[in-house]
């Protein structure tokens, strides 16, 4: 009958491949096999639920499984698939020591990703986290309810670093940051990042750039945190210092790999096999403005590519449009935004710019709450064809990176861009907005 779709991964990318699959093909035999107990979770509430803004974790699921086995999907939590035979287009799933094959006609690998562990010694000790899925969400939270830690150290200074910053903050923990590049948020440029850093500090974080971690110490649970510079009393420690493609099952498969170790998909999420699909943390996404395949795990990606993998192993024909890198953050009041290429990015590329920094006011000047933004935009020296954006500012100023990544997706200019007809009333902007002001002062 050709209609056994078989997913391995049941987060956004496996439950969202499966769930368009149903759509597209209402009689298919679909089962998603996953390792965890949870499904369908949004890892990016975690920082808040950790806060205790989310009352409980049920509430970060965005489906159940009788929801999902409604539409004829079914789900078995806590079943490993420990190996892929394309040949007999088989896979083989661990479930309590046994050991099960299941024919698939396609199959979607949505395996996600792993935090890094950094090689240093102590990170087995006690009340040493990560944070990526549901099982360490849980664990996090139960030591910081039944601990109250008053001292903690965030091992990297991207986004999970510093949203956790801002959870632990709240709960009343002094926080040090150490981050191995000379600048947090390394996917900004430096005089981006130097605005946050001064914020943290300002707002008693203590922030450490171009630090090494040399290694974490204690007798059972972790005393004291060691880098290159200094010594930091600390009772616990998160690492934060980037993710792994989970990409060894399809390799070991023969599957194809590509940049960073992430399993190599077209635009269609097929990768080297035929029948055999990729979407999400596990796999390479197409960079728009450059055409080069890249690795930046997010959610958002990943539950579009998912869609994707799902349509076409339902027998459809979906294409990606690929992604600019957008991403954004809050941390506390302050907001980081960015999309597309960064100074330092077009310097590797070789590609000639220009660029500016402007500041300007979140709502007319007057209106209360009115905050401070700063853009940077970017743009090709010849052709003024945009190339970035990066703002940093308080409440309201992040979301306006959808302007430039709306911009950036349709290949504009400058000056295509530059009379956009944008709204204004006080409580959401100046009558120029920071956008235009941006733009203008560009040109
Ligand atoms: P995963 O979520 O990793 O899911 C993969 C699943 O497959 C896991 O359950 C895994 O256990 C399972 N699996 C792996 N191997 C096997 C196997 N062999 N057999 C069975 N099951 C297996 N993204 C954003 O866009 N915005 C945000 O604000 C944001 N915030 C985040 C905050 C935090 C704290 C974290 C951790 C992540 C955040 N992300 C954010 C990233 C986002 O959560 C991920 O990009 C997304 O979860 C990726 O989904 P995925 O399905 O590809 O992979």
């Amino acid at each position: 009958r050709n209609d056994r779709i078989v997913v391995i991964g049941g987060v956004a990318a496996g439950m969202s491949a499966a769930a368009k699959a149903a759509r597209v093909k209402p009689d298919a035999r679909i089962t998603v096999f996953t390792n965890e107990i949870y499904i369908s979770y949004g890892a990016c509430g975690f920082p808040y639920f950790l806060a205790g803004e989310i009352e409980n974790e049920a509430k970060l699921v965005a489906r159940s499984i009788e929801q999902f086995r409604a539409q004829n999907i079914d789900v078995r939590v806590g079943h490993e698939v420990l190996k892929i035979n394309p040949a007999d287009k088989k896979v083989s799933v661990k479930k309590l020591g046994t050991v099960e094959e299941v024919d698939y006609d396609k199959l979607v690998i949505a395996t996600g990703a792993s935090p890094f562990i950094p090689p240093v010694e102590g990170v087995n000790l006690r009340n040493v986290f990560v944070l990526r899925n549901m099982g360490h969400a849980m664990e996090l939270k139960n030591y910081i309810s039944r601990e109250k830690p008053k001292n903690a150290v965030i091992v990297g200074g991207g986004y999970i670093g510093l949203e956790m910053a801002e959870m632990l903050l709240k709960l009343g923990c002094k926080v040090a940051i150490v981050e191995l590049a000379p600048q947090i948020v390394p996917n900004m440029d430096e005089d981006m990042a130097a605005i946050l850093k001064e914020y943290l500090e300002k707002n008693g974080v203590e922030v450490f750039t171009a630090e090494k971690l040399m290694r974490i110490e204690g007798r059972e649970a972790v005393e004291k945190v060691v880098t290159d510079k200094r010594e930091l009393v600390s009772e616990m420690v998160l690492l934060a210092v980037g993710t792994i493609p989970n990409s060894k099952l399809a390799e070991d498969a023969g599957i194809e790999l590509g940049i960073r170790n992430a399993i190599k998909v077209n635009t269609r999420m097929e990768t080297s096999i035929p029948d055999i699909y990729a979407a999400g943390d596990c796999a390479t996404v197409r960079h728009r403005l450059t055409g080069e395949d890249v690795y930046i795990p997010l959610g958002t990606t990943a539950n579009k590519q998912g869609r994707v993998a799902g349509e076409n192993a339902a027998g459809g024909n979906a294409e990606f449009a690929g992604v600019l890198g957008t991403g954004i953050a809050k941390v506390m009041n302050m907001e980081i935004a960015r999309t597309g290429l960064s100074a330092r990015e077009l310097q590797q590329h070789g590609i000639e710019y220009v660029e500016t920094v402007i500041l300007a006011r979140t709502k007319a000047g007057y209106y209360p709450g009115s905050e401070k933004i700063y853009i940077k935009l970017i743009a090709g020296k010849q052709d003024g064809k945009l190339w970035g954006a990066q703002i940093v500012g308080g409440a309201g100023a992040g979301k306006r990176i959808d302007v430039f990544a709306a911009c950036m997706h349709l290949g504009a200019t400058v000056d295509a861009v530059q009379d956009m007809d944008l709204a204004y009333a006080p409580p959401f902007s100046p009558v120029y907005d920071a956008i235009l002001v941006g733009l203008t002062d560009l040109q």
